[in-house]
């Protein structure tokens, strides 16, 4: 039976605009999911905000508007993010919902049902000076485990671990500072510690592929924990006033918010059933029989922030409640995104504003396919890294992928009025082309989309070589090899072709106007495509611009930052230099040294420079692309001695602005007290563009 998916990312909290992580989930989520449509599977993709709790509830109040309003206000705010970015969702809803109230009451009622809730009275702060009893967030102190100091009281960033507020040491009210109070009341408890719970969630974790298996290591640990670190029952309800929903037959009472957001995942899909558009979609089932559908798979992205929750409560609660409920099928989870290095904060906004990335004008699809490059199926970090950024767009997207079809088209157009023939066959063509199909296809399929950029652009840096070794600008000068330049041309467009294909998961707009403008198709890029050599193409029309170097600059200048977009300016870091001076490593990992692009490069041309003692212009012919590089050799070398030969140079240098031009890259020298410098020089049988590690 063919599989039909449910697929969600984390509900984002319903108090802020989407920062850079929520973007990159997205992201992740929405390759995944054009990768699974473009393979003819069904695909339903919704996400709602999550919009209750005490933070919303007291910012509103803060704001003297309700929180209904400052939600919807909120929520009124989302769409240009997910537009801009090309983020996919079907439907888009919110856990403030009559769905949302009508699912959590009644699994909830189900749970209850099924003995795993209980009642007690516990002892809770209370804030004085506010009236109110404290939400854990609202209560900060000392983590019981770790001891790391002003940890909120549900859980601690540092160590992970969760608790109960009143284990912090010194805990105090971050609403007023007061020093909290205890007092009674009576609250209700999903047995979590019950040994069916237990025993379901042992059985749940050792079935490859819900979880990877770094995740599940860690849920088993807290399953198991014995004594202090023992698995405690979750305290699932709220004390009025509180945003939220009411716990059915206790006025007062209210379902902790991390109870009804995940249920927020259903809500979102119900409302998108009785909307029509999972008909229109294909889905004729109900949103019952759906859910309880054996071939529905339920899959949600998340970070690695919130594990604890998705792997223990979420399932355990779906699982007691009963059919049509029941457990996920996958929680994929991923790392945190890191800016040069540096753990993003929500709280104090600093990293990448997305939605200055997009007012600056930067191409979405440069930081789509830039995550898309470095994401891997592991919990991982991923780092945002400027440098990296500009070298991996302009020479993977720019240099290797749109090249291709930018010289290559021009010569069919003018020789051959667009049409495209294969006088040596296509079966050869087509069998690489499958070859490579199913090869991306799995790294996609296996969430290794790192693994399937590096397999395209491999494939890309093969047809770039084939057509310069061809060199059909020779070939068009001569009438007698017409045919062999229409081959070059045709093959290097197939080829190009089907590299369109398998990126369309990661540039669906690029992909979008390939098919249209270049191959004349009226409808979108399927992978079958990727085996069906064109035949006839459109003039080409420009595709993607190189990245400017100054957009990065003016995305993370602090100053320059977005106020609308962070709510506040974020504080200037310290200069790079004086972190880098103190902390310079005496040893770098592999994967510090694998960051350096080292290429094979030819000196096409080098010159002196007017006004300049040491340096000389070097232009490096790297197999598919050219730089212009300042070289600091003047007193070494006679200029003319060095056109022709090979030596290595830094390829993902950011460009720099020099008083003779801009210099993009470095070529590497050696040098001592014995003089120099000495250009470095590969063996026999290297080539310009080839890799050095
Ligand atoms: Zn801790």
């Amino acid at each position: 039976m063919s599989e039909t998916f449910f697929v969600t990312t984390a509900l984002p909290y319903a108090n802020g605009p989407f920062h850079i992580g929520h973007i990159m989930e997205y992201i992740q989520a929405d390759i995944w999911v054009r990768f699974e449509r473009m393979q003819g599977r069904r695909v339903h993709f919704v996400g709602a905000d999550d919009a209750h709790g005490a933070p919303i509830m007291l910012k509103a109040e803060a704001e003297h508007v309700s929180p209904e309003a400052l939600v919807a206000r909120i929520a009124a705010g989302r769409g240009r993010y997910l537009e801009g970015f090309h983020i996919g969702f079907d439907h888009w809803h919110s856990t403030h919902s009559s769905e949302n109230t009508a699912l959590s009451q009644d699994i909830y009622r189900r749970l209850k049902a099924a003995g795993l809730i209980h009642c007690k009275p516990i002892e809770q702060f209370f804030d004085p000076v506010k009236g109110m009893f404290l939400a854990d967030r609202y209560i900060k102190g000392e983590c019981p485990k770790c001891h790391a100091r002003d940890q909120y009281g549900d859980a601690c960033e540092v160590c992970g671990s969760v608790y109960a507020p009143t284990e912090l040491i010194e805990p105090y009210s971050a609403l007023t500072g007061a020093k909290p109070v205890l007092k009674t009341s009576e609250h209700f408890f999903f047995r979590l510690s019950d040994p069916r719970c237990v025993e379901f969630l042992q059985e749940w974790l050792a079935v490859a592929g819900h979880v990877q298996p770094q995740v599940a290591n860690k849920a088993r640990e807290w399953l198991s924990g014995k004594g202090e670190q023992a698995l405690g029952d979750w305290d699932i309800s709220r004390d009025a006033p509180y945003f939220g929903i009411p716990i059915p037959d206790a006025p007062g009472k209210f379902f902790y918010v991390w109870l009804d957001a995940p249920i927020g995942y259903l809500a979102a899909l119900k409302s998108y059933f009785d909307s029509g558009k999972a008909r229109a979609n294909g889905e004729t089932r109900s949103f019952e029989a759906f859910l309880g559908a054996p071939d529905m798979r339920q899959v949600h992205f998340i970070g690695k922030d919130i594990i604890y929750f998705h792997t223990l409560f979420w399932p355990a609660m779906l699982h007691f409640a009963g059919a049509p409920y029941r457990a996920p099928d996958n929680v994929h989870v991923h790392g945190f995104i890191t800016v040069s290095g540096e753990k993003m904060s929500k709280s104090r906004g600093t990293g990448i504003s997305p939605l200055r990335y997009l007012e600056l004008g930067m191409n979405p699809e440069w930081l789509r396919y830039y995550i898309a490059a470095k994401l891997n199926a592991t919990v991982e970090d991923l780092d945002f890294n400027p440098a990296d950024f500009i070298a991996r767009i302009n020479s993977d997207l720019i240099g290797k992928y749109v090249n291709i079809a930018s010289r290559a088209a021009s010569f069919i157009t003018r020789h051959f009025d667009g049409m495209l023939e294969y006088p040596c066959g296509t079966e050869e063509l087509t069998q690489r082309a499958r070859e490579l199909l199913e090869q991306v296809r799995s790294s996609y399929a296996a969430r290794e989309f790192g693994r399937a950029m590096r397999e395209i652009m491999a494939f890309a840096d093969r047809l770039n070589q084939e057509f310069d070794a061809r060199q059909p600008w020779v070939l068009a000068k001569d009438p007698a090899r017409r045919e062999a330049l229409q081959d070059s041309c045709a093959r290097a467009l197939y080829g190009f072709k089907t590299l369109t294909c398998l990126l369309a998961p990661v540039l669906p707009a690029v992909a979008e106007r390939v098919a249209r403008e270049l191959f004349g198709l009226d409808r979108a890029l399927t992978f079958a495509d990727a085996l069906v050599p064109p035949r006839r193409i459109n003039p080409y029309q420009h595709l993607m611009t190189r990245v400017d170097p100054k957009l990065l600059d003016a995305l993370l200048d602090p100053q320059e930052k977005t106020v609308s977009d962070t709510g506040s300016p974020a504080a200037p870091k310290p200069p790079a230099a004086t972190v880098a001076a103190i902390d310079a490593p005496a040893t770098i990992s592999i994967d510090q040294f694998k960051q350096i692009d080292l290429r094979v490069a030819r000196i096409a041309a080098a010159e002196q420079v007017a006004g300049a003692d040491k340096l000389l212009r070097l232009t490096l012919d790297l197999g598919s692309e050219t730089r212009t590089v300042f070289a600091g050799i003047k007193s070494a070398y006679d200029p003319a001695t060095l056109v022709g030969r090979l030596t290595v140079m830094v390829a993902n240098l950011a460009p720099r602005k020099m008083k003779f031009g801009v210099s993009e890259g470095m070529v590497l020298a050696a040098s001592g007290p014995e003089g120099g410098p000495f250009l470095l020089t590969p063996d026999a049988g290297a080539a310009p563009g080839m890799r050095i590690s």
